[in-house]
């Protein structure tokens, strides 16, 4: 858990350096409005969600007859697990944008200022849906413990990177990995743009299902979510709110 404080202190320092000369929003202050809000997530997410994959990682294992996968060497499972959990969480993402799931997803989606922080912003069921589902399936399969060990420093960095205030969209390589801009069209308000750009680290899953979207020399003017409460407990009730029926 210390070096796991260690790392977002490390890439909140690194990013918010960059930010300073890369900016996507130059008038965002590095402590931002919900600071506090985002570092709450994070760490409400560190002491519940690490104890629940750990335990995952212990008890889920798959049957004995498609232990094939569990056979591959470690890099073979690792490569094939990054695509794999890219495309599930690509599918279940659009999923997340239906009129069912909204409401507990819109909380992601209500910061007005996004920094690496914003990654954290989760509400409990979007990252048991979002992140336990695919991994519980991914477990039964036959991949690792130890392959998902190999994805994680890879998956904390994207995370931190796609939500970092960068204006990078990484011009030709932008449709083979997801970029700040790219992510931040995800958050943007407007018309449409939260419909797109749904890929975690690989936007070919976007080009091929028609959600790819980066207009060149634009940028998105506003983010958020503005029907979501601005507080913690606010944004666990949401999702059961009666006017979210
Ligand atoms: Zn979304
Ligand atoms: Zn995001």
């Amino acid at each position: 858990m210390v070096s796991a404080i260690f790392w977002e202190i490390v890439a909140f320092a690194v990013f918010g350096a960059l930010s300073f000369a890369f900016h996507d929003r130059q008038d965002q202050p590095l402590i931002r409005r919900d600071f506090i809000l985002d570092a709450i997530y994070f760490l409400a997410g560190l002491l519940v969600y690490t104890q629940f994959l750990g335990w995952l990682f212990a008890h889920v294992s798959p049957p004995a007859a498609v232990r094939i996968v569990g056979r591959w060497p470690l890099w073979v499972q690792a490569v094939v697990l990054l695509v794999v959990y890219d495309g599930l969480q690509y599918g279940l993402h659009r999923w997340f944008h239906g009129a069912w799931f909204w409401p507990y997803h819109a909380v992601h989606h209500s910061a007005e200022e996004i920094d690496i922080l914003t990654g954290n912003r989760n509400h409990p069921l979007n990252f048991l849906l979002g992140v336990g589902a695919p991994t519980a399936l991914l477990l039964l399969v036959g991949f690792s413990p130890e392959a998902f060990a190999v994805l994680a420093p890879i998956n904390f960095v994207m995370a931190c990177l796609v939500h970092a205030n960068l204006n990078w969209t990484y011009g030709p390589f932008r449709y083979v990995i997801s970029s700040p801009m790219f992510h931040r069209w995800h958050h943007a308000i407007v018309a449409g743009s939260q419909s797109r750009n749904y890929a975690p680290n690989f936007p070919v899953w976007d080009l091929m299902f028609g959600s790819f979207y980066m207009p060149v020399g634009e940028k998105p003017l506003a983010y958020g979510a503005p029907e979501v409460p601005g507080h913690f407990i606010g944004q666990l009730i949401h999702p059961f709110r009666r006017s979210n029926a």
